[in-house]
């Protein structure tokens, strides 16, 4: 069991290219067959429609949501689907024009009729809505209901949206904090580190010895997609011709290794290829962790792979501390923002990421909560208004370079906090709230709608 104010909410293990468009969707298809068939209508169901929303029309081909969602309504699971098989299986339902709705009953499906793309609709919860409905054999309305894939690939239907139920509930957790005062005050005042609260707060939904075997899967998966990403070669798919950069990096890198002796700047050149090395292999609709989104999903792994590789006594509790605080930071966006690029445009994804990074590598190297909280200021402070703008609609350009570049701010972050003399005059929450403020200030056109930016300025071809 766990907990919306539990810290794996934000690290899941799915696949790429996007938490909100691709892995949130596919769930949401999942849960709709599920709840149809708790409603004792599934096994009349001849048809299902879907309708997409907002930023999910906008940029949901680009961001693989239709492909998502015919997957999550064959039964398929982010977090299990094999990558490799997803291609044979979509072809099977576009040339058959039958789906399988969870993977047991065939229904005819034919995408231009059953898939439909408001692009002048936004449902009123969240810019990324969609709903499903389901129809007998004379075409009459059975089931239907709407979902919000809402960030970070989490979802909540139409019910939960109106019910609003807020986003990460006061529960029984012995240390409940909502703002970084809060944590910071829970600290002080019972001696513990940020990592120790939150493992406290975690043991009410599951032991010890669960929550660290969890956090070092979600390491594992980190490392194992860095690993491919440094391997797999080629052009990512989508159109934009984007050519993998990871393993030619990588390449040279390994090549010349006095160069890190000639350059200590070698390290920023291994930063940046992690980061690359996991946002190519989500960009190819990979295995990759959320972290707390795919499109921002390779700042924590890069700086991970920096606290591992390139500091002088990594350890694996060093890694325990690193997950379980940047989970603390981004509990806080989660909170009192966003981490929803459609929402508040890319400093809620790339800024959290690195804002998180940031924190966790300070508890990493042992440094104290007021520094965590300094560096996870640091981290956002200079990513507030950061525009999502993605080429094409496609999580590649700016992204992927875009999370070698908060890799690297994030360990920038982290160090000035552990060099600095004394308090900072912007706080971790005055940040937070200013992202919130700047998203909401900011134009649809720069939230993930492609209609702006980049994506108006570059030629997709
Ligand atoms: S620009 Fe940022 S928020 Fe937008 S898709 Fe890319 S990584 Fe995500």
């Amino acid at each position: 069991m766990t907990s919306h104010n539990s810290i794996f909410n934000l690290f899941t293990i799915g696949i790429g290219p996007s938490s909100s468009h691709t892995v949130g969707p596919m769930k949401a298809a999942r849960r709709f067959l599920l709840e149809a068939r708790g409603h004792k209508v599934f096994s009349r169901a001849a048809r299902v429609s879907i309708e997409l929303f907002g930023s999910l029309a906008f940029t949901g081909k680009g961001h693989g949501t239709d492909n998502a969602i015919l997957l999550g309504l064959q039964g398929e699971i982010p977090s299990e689907i094999d990558p490799d098989s997803i291609e044979s299986t979509l072809q099977d339902i576009r040339a058959n024009r039958h789906i399988r709705l969870l993977g047991e009953k065939p229904v005819p499906f034919s995408e231009k009729g059953d898939m439909i793309f408001h692009f002048k609709e936004t449902l009123p919860y969240h810019p990324n809505g969609m709903r499903f409905s389901l129809y007998d054999t004379r075409n009459k309305l059975l089931y239907s209901d709407i979902y919000y894939s809402v960030g970070g690939g989490a979802i909540v239907s139409e019910q939960e949206a109106m019910a609003e139920t807020p986003a990460i509930e006061t529960d029984e957790a012995p240390f409940p904090f909502s703002t970084a005062a809060e944590l910071l005050e829970l600290g002080r005042k019972h001696g513990l580190s940020i990592h120790e609260i939150v493992l406290e707060n975690e043991k009410c939904w599951q032991d010890e010895d669960t929550i660290r075997e969890r956090l070092f899967d979600i390491w594992q998966a980190m490392q194992d997609c860095v690993k491919r990403g440094l391997h797999s070669e080629g052009i990512l798919p989508g159109g934009l011709k984007v050519q993998r950069r990871a393993p030619g990096v990588y390449q040279r890198l390994i090549a010349n290794p006095e160069n890190s002796l000639k350059d200590p700047l070698t390290i920023i050149d291994w930063v940046n290829l992690y980061a690359l090395a996991v946002n190519e292999e989500n960009a190819a609709g990979g295995r990759v962790v959320t972290a707390p989104t795919n499109g921002a999903a390779g700042i924590i792994p890069a700086v991970m792979h920096y606290y591992a590789r390139l500091t002088p006594n990594p350890d694996q509790e060093g890694i325990l501390r690193f997950l379980l605080t940047a989970g603390a930071i981004g509990i806080l966006y989660k909170k009192n923002a966003s981490i929803s690029g459609a929402e508040v445009g890319c400093q809620g994804e790339v800024g959290v990421a690195c804002s998180m990074a940031a924190g966790g590598l300070v508890a990493a190297l042992d440094g104290s909560n007021d520094e965590i909280e300094h560096a996870a200021e640091i981290g956002m402070e200079h990513n507030l208004g950061l525009t999502c703008d993605p080429v094409g609609g496609l999580v590649q350009i700016p992204c992927i370079e875009r999370n070698a570049m908060g890799a690297v701010k994030a360990i920038n972050a982290a160090r000035m906090a552990m060099q600095s003399t004394g308090a900072h005059k912007v706080s971790l929450d005055q940040v937070i709230a200013t992202m919130r403020q700047t998203g909401q200030d900011m134009k649809t056109h720069y939230k993930e709608t492609s209609l702006g930016g980049l994506a108006v300025n570059v030629i997709e071809c």
